[in-house]
């Protein structure tokens, strides 16, 4: 088994700006597992995880965590992702970017080895998945509507947080039919939340994500209580511990890999979820066609998706699952499906 890693800078389509981040370029860490067959074949699994300003995580802390354990990984002396993925947690524990990485490329390759796509692999049909969301960054209302209407959609991810959201949801309707959900990035009150839910839901806003700071439990259980529209959990329900605090509170909660380290973990979260009612999303960072291959592989298993990477970089290097209009299309390889482009 042979560890690899392959830096880029991918550029955003649009700069991207959220209610506490706004950039241009990502960087990103794939990571290379390969496995040498008997008769000489090489087998390569390959996962990713971007970098992130907010919790502190570089491509450089991500490859000296896994060069750290490299004999470990390279040694083949674990039999699945999930043994890879518990033997190396007590190295990566403060790294679960790392770990996220490490994670998926180890199940592509043992997906790839058995010569399965990784959902069957899993024993999932994926004869009916949810269709995925284009995602419309904050910017002026005019703009909001340009970058709407440059890609006809089904389904929009709204991002808000501005000092007149209502205004930005009731102009973008006038442009469209599609199906909007709404992401507050904690920029709301609890007040606001339930003011503003009556219209959002008039408007065709199917849930709102994350409205709340996210120690705000008191404010969150008045949501609860009071929205008019589910409220699906992001800050809130970063690792598999944070599942349990959203019941009651939230009525979903939307899960990224690379935040929670990982597939591995990832399933059980969606399974503890799914155990207590609660709606299961999976969201994206920017990755590449490696890293949204990855979570589409979870689809059968999903209520919501929101993996529209590489529809707002430039410059993938790789390939994967594909898109038509919201709709996802698996690649014909074995595994996630991706590929690097210069492998
Ligand atoms: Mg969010």
């Amino acid at each position: 088994m042979k560890l690899s890693f392959h830096r880029y800078d991918l550029r955003l389509k649009h700069t991207f700006t959220i209610a506490h981040d706004s950039r241009d370029v990502q960087p990103s860490l794939i990571v290379e597992l390969a496995y040498t067959l008997p008769d000489g074949r090489v087998i390569r699994g390959f996962g990713e995880a971007t970098s992130n300003k907010y919790y502190g995580i570089t491509l450089d802390s991500m490859i000296a965590d896994l060069s750290a354990i490299r004999p470990l990984i390279e040694s083949g002396q674990w039999q699945s992702a999930e043994e890879l993925w518990a033997l190396a947690h007590p190295q990566l524990q403060q790294n679960p970017f790392a770990q996220c990485a490490l994670d998926e490329a180890a199940h592509d390759l043992m997906a790839k080895r058995a010569g399965q796509p990784l959902y069957a692999y899993w024993g999932l049909d994926a004869s009916n998945i949810p269709l995925t969301n284009y995602t419309i960054g904050i910017d002026t209302v005019e703009k909001m509507v340009a970058k709407m209407q440059e890609l006809p959609w089904p389904l929009y991810k709204i991002k808000l947080g501005t000092s007149d959201d209502l205004a930005i949801v009731r102009e973008l309707r006038r442009h469209t039919d599609a199906t909007f959900r709404v992401d507050a990035n904690c920029a709301w009150t609890a007040a606001q939340t339930i003011a503003y839910a009556p219209e959002l839901q008039q408007l065709g806003v199917e849930f709102i994500e994350q409205p709340l700071k996210a120690g705000d439990w008191e404010g969150q259980q008045q949501v609860f209580a009071h929205s008019v529209l589910p409220v699906i959990a992001d800050e809130s329900c970063i690792v598999e511990n944070d599942v349990d605090k959203c019941i009651n509170y939230f009525h979903g909660i939307n899960i990224k890999l690379t935040k929670c380290g990982g597939l591995t973990p990832a399933r059980r979260m969606i399974e503890n979820a799914r155990a207590n009612n609660l709606r299961v999303m999976v969201g994206c960072m920017n990755e590449t066609s490696v890293g949204i291959s990855a979570i589409g592989q979870l689809l059968p298993l999903l209520d919501y998706v929101d993996m529209d990477g590489t529809l707002l970089i430039t410059n993938d290097p790789a390939s994967g699952v594909t898109f038509d209009y919201g709709r996802v299309i698996y690649a014909a390889e074995n595994g996630t499906g991706a590929q690097l482009l210069s492998v």
